[in-house]
Formats: structure tokens, sequence, C-alpha cells
């Protein structure tokens, strides 16, 4: 175990959570030792409190009896797999906001993963901009919403990962693992465009050559499901960018 502490006064700058200014706790489990070095050094010199841990059972230890912001878990390791320790922490009714590290041929565990109570999947080799990002979205989320953390809602739409039940108007639509993934991704930040490559990569872990329209194909099904076949849809296409879930429901 190892812990790193960025620097204090670039930490109350830059950490600002609502009206708190203390510094983000995170907990890193990684056995790859080289590549934990490197997100710790990232995350530190972005002023965050950084732990790591290697161990599978030593991550669950440690995230039950501490309080973390937010868990940065690899989805292999030893002793206990990363969804594994997601899912007992979920269960002990420990909402800490997880990101889980996938490699690209994983793709197909990430539902069960979402399933886990993960909030986030980033495929390896990822960015670490990209990290970053994913990182300041829900090291955002504010401690009262913890328990809750894991439903997520916007407008009439609500989405439990945990339960893997998606509601519209207080009746249950039934969702392909793809679609549901999809519509996951783009409930985690209601109004944020994403682009396609973007929910490529989260949804199918493929490169754009590969399926180029796939993610069209995918948004259309999600539309029909959830809005029928009005004119209006939660989902609005952002012209030469992407797709957006719009709370209020609007032109498609
Ligand atoms: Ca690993």
């Amino acid at each position: 175990m190892s812990v790193f502490t960025g620097k204090a006064a670039r930490g109350a700058d830059s950490l600002q959570s609502g009206d708190n200014t203390r510094v983000m706790r995170i907990l890193i489990v990684e056995d790859e030792e080289r590549l934990a070095h490197l997100i710790s050094r990232v995350l530190v010199e972005e002023g965050y409190a950084v732990e790591t841990e290697a161990n599978g059972r030593q991550a669950l230890m440690r995230a039950l009896a501490d309080k973390y912001d937010l868990l940065i878990v690899d989805w292999m390791l030893p002793d206990l797999s990363g969804v594994q320790l997601v899912k007992r922490l979920r269960a002990a009714e420990v909402g800490t906001p997880a990101i889980m590290l996938t490699a690209r041929d994983q793709i197909e565990d990430r539902v069960e993963g979402l399933d886990a109570g993960a909030d986030d999947y980033l495929p390896k080799p990822f960015a670490f901009p990209e990290l970053l990002a994913r990182v300041r979205a829900l090291a955002r989320r504010p401690w009262g919403e913890e328990k809750d953390g894991a439903i997520l809602a916007a407008g009439d739409v609500t989405l439990d990962p945990v339960r893997h039940v998606v509601r519209h108007r207080g009746e249950t639509v039934d969702l392909t693992a793809k679609e549901f993934a999809l519509l996951a991704t783009l409930l985690q930040r209601p109004g944020q465009v994403f682009t396609r490559p973007v929910l490529l990569d989260t949804v199918w872990g493929a490169s754009p050559e590969v399926y180029a329209n796939v993610v069209d194909l995918y948004i259309s099904y999600l539309r029909k499901k959830l809005d029928g076949d009005g004119d209006t849809s939660h989902i609005r296409t952002v012209r030469g960018v992407g797709y957006t879930f719009d709370p209020q429901p609007g032109p498609r």
C-alpha cells in the first residue's frame, strides 16, 4: 500500500465540491503496479489524495472500513474480482462511486459490472484526460446522494443498475443489454452531448470504423421503446456531434 497526497494549496483551489473544499480521497484498486502508479501520479497532480491497493479482498476491507469519495477498480484482481468487490460494497450499502477499468476483450462483461453497481467504465488502454473527466463527473456527486447513487433518473425516466430495471412514467420498459448500457451511459450525465465514438467505445468497446452506424441503430431502438412512434424523444440528436438525453422530450 502506498499513500500520495496532493499539494494542499492546489487541492483547496481545484477541488471545490459545492461549498465543500476538502480534498477528495480516491482509492485505486489495480494490481498492475506501473499503471496504478501512473494513475496515482496523474490524480495527485490534479490535487486529489490518492491511495492504492493491489489486492481485491484487501481493497474491500479498506473501502468498507474507510470513507473514500471515489474508487477506481480494475476488473481482474487477485483474491476478489473488481466486479465482486463492487457488488459486495453495494450489498453492504456502501455507495461510494466506482469507475471500473476493463480490458477490451471483457466488453461483454460490462453489463455484469453495471448490474453489480459500478457507476462508470473505462476500457483499457485509456487516455488520462478521459479518466480525469470521469473522475470529475463522479467526484462532484454530494455525499448525501450515496445511498441512491446507483439509481439514475432524469425527467420521467429512471434506471436502476442493481435491479436492471428501466421505468418510463412508472411503466417498466424492456431493454436488451446493449440498449440498457447505452441508456445508462446517456443517463449518467443528462444534457451532456456524447459523441458516437464515445458511445461506441463505452457500450461496444469498438473502434468507429468497425460499426459505423450501430450507435444510430440502437438510439432508434431506444427511442421506439421509450418514446413510441411520436415526433418527440428524450434522446436528442446533436447534428454532426452525437446524442444527449433530455429530461424534457423534444424534437428528435
Ligand atoms: Ca488486473
